[in-house]
């Protein structure tokens, strides 16, 4: 596909690299360092995100499913790969074809697994999973007492290798929740030990963790038990904190932009858009751009969010379409059909953040990054 439409996301590849190095200072200096890719890198476009993260060091690599570990193999060709939502079934030669790491926590992901590596003659521990533990997200991940069933698969022989053994926090900023996660999974841990496997790594914690450091406890957990901690941040390396607040250790690396194609005066009295939601108070300037929902740029901004012009805000009027969306300019003089337009990003002294869109529409700024569609080309600048 070729890109023509005035839109685009341009990805800063220094911002980037500059959050992992933020990031892996913050951690502590033996941990392992997980960036998590997974959905397009977060919106901001898989191929040259994992480049940029390969080259700063970042020593595994987390995405969705098997599907999306195969894609990223053809970019990364030596790199390890976990992909973090167990494996179906079909799923287990890719795996070995590919040298993908699985995120396990059934008998079934198990037996899936088994099967193909026997069927291969995969050798014995060559094959290696990262086990979950559910330690209270209730999403995936094996319960404690499902563990002995689990952990009865990696004997002597079987090809599988226990590489890690991982868990989630549901609220990583609440230290105290995630104190009463650390004790579910320090059982888990005591579990492991007495079967006699030696995971290399504790996988535990993500941005949140790395940020304000609520789960350190995890590090000494894996020292004693002579393994390494494995962080596994997402967001941050995209340069939001997932409490929703500027954090000075990372910046955004995503800007999305766009051009007016139009403009159009219209009288006191005249509406705009589907449903004449908007009417205009007074002679009202518009003008057009050539993003809608089906870009990402959420329906719920009609009549609520705005966009930058030559340094300053304009309201968004009337619903955003499904391709298309008109703002209010008529504040902001010399305005001209061409002329650039941030809709996340800096312009002048004025900034929009995904943060801001999540706020005005009731969601996340990961939403926000992993919504913007496919057809919006991303652009690597500097
Ligand atoms: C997405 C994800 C992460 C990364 O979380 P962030 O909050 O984006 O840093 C870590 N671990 C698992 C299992 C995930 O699914």
């Amino acid at each position: 596909m070729t890109f023509t439409r005035p839109i685009w996301a341009e990805i800063s590849r220094r911002k980037l690299a500059q959050n992992y190095r933020s990031l892996r200072s913050l951690a502590e200096a033996d941990a392992e360092m997980m960036a998590v890719i997974k959905a397009n890198a977060y919106g901001h476009g898989l191929a040259e995100c994992a480049r940029v993260l390969l080259a700063e060091g970042a020593g595994f690599f987390g995405v969705t499913c098997v599907e999306e570990a195969v894609a990223l193999r053809a970019i990364l060709p030596r790199a390890r790969i976990l992909a973090l939502s167990g494996v179906w079934p079909g799923e287990a030669d890719p795996v070995l074809d590919h040298q993908l790491t699985s995120s396990v926590w059934t008998v079934d992901h198990l037996e899936v697994l088994e099967e193909a590596a026997r069927r291969r003659s995969t050798g014995a521990g060559e094959l290696p999973v990262h086990l979950e533990i559910d330690t209270g997200m209730s999403r995936q991940g094996a319960q404690l007492e499902e563990l002995p069933a689990l952990l009865a698969h990696f004997g002597q022989a079987s090809p599988l290798r226990l590489q890690a053994v991982m868990t989630h926090f549901h609220s990583p900023q609440d230290p105290s929740s995630a104190a009463q996660q650390m004790q579910v999974f320090a059982q888990a841990v005591e579990q492991i030990a007495r079967a006699g496997l030696r995971p290399q790594f504790f996988s535990a914690g993500s941005s949140a963790d790395v940020l304000e450091q609520t789960s350190a406890a995890i590090t000494d957990l894996a020292r004693r038990h002579g393994a390494r901690r494995m962080i596994r941040t997402g967001l941050s390396l995209y340069g939001y904190a997932p409490d929703g607040k500027p954090n000075p250790a990372i910046e955004p690396v995503l800007a999305w932009k766009t051009r007016i194609t139009s403009l159009r005066w219209i009288e006191p009295g005249t509406t705009a858009g589907y449903g004449a939601t908007f009417t205009a108070p007074r002679r009202t300037r518009l003008a057009l751009l050539p993003v809608g929902y089906a870009d990402g740029f959420s329906r719920l901004l009609s009549n609520r969010g705005w966009a930058l012009v030559r340094g300053q805000r304009a309201p968004i009027a009337g619903r955003v379409s499904m391709d298309q969306t008109m703002i209010d300019v008529t504040d902001i003089p010399g305005v001209a059909s061409g002329d650039e337009v941030v809709l996340i990003g800096e312009q002048g002294r004025e900034r929009i953040t995904a943060q801001h869109i999540a706020d005005l529409t009731g969601t996340i700024a990961y939403e926000v990054l992993c919504a913007i569609a496919p057809r919006v080309p991303r652009v690597m600048v500097e």
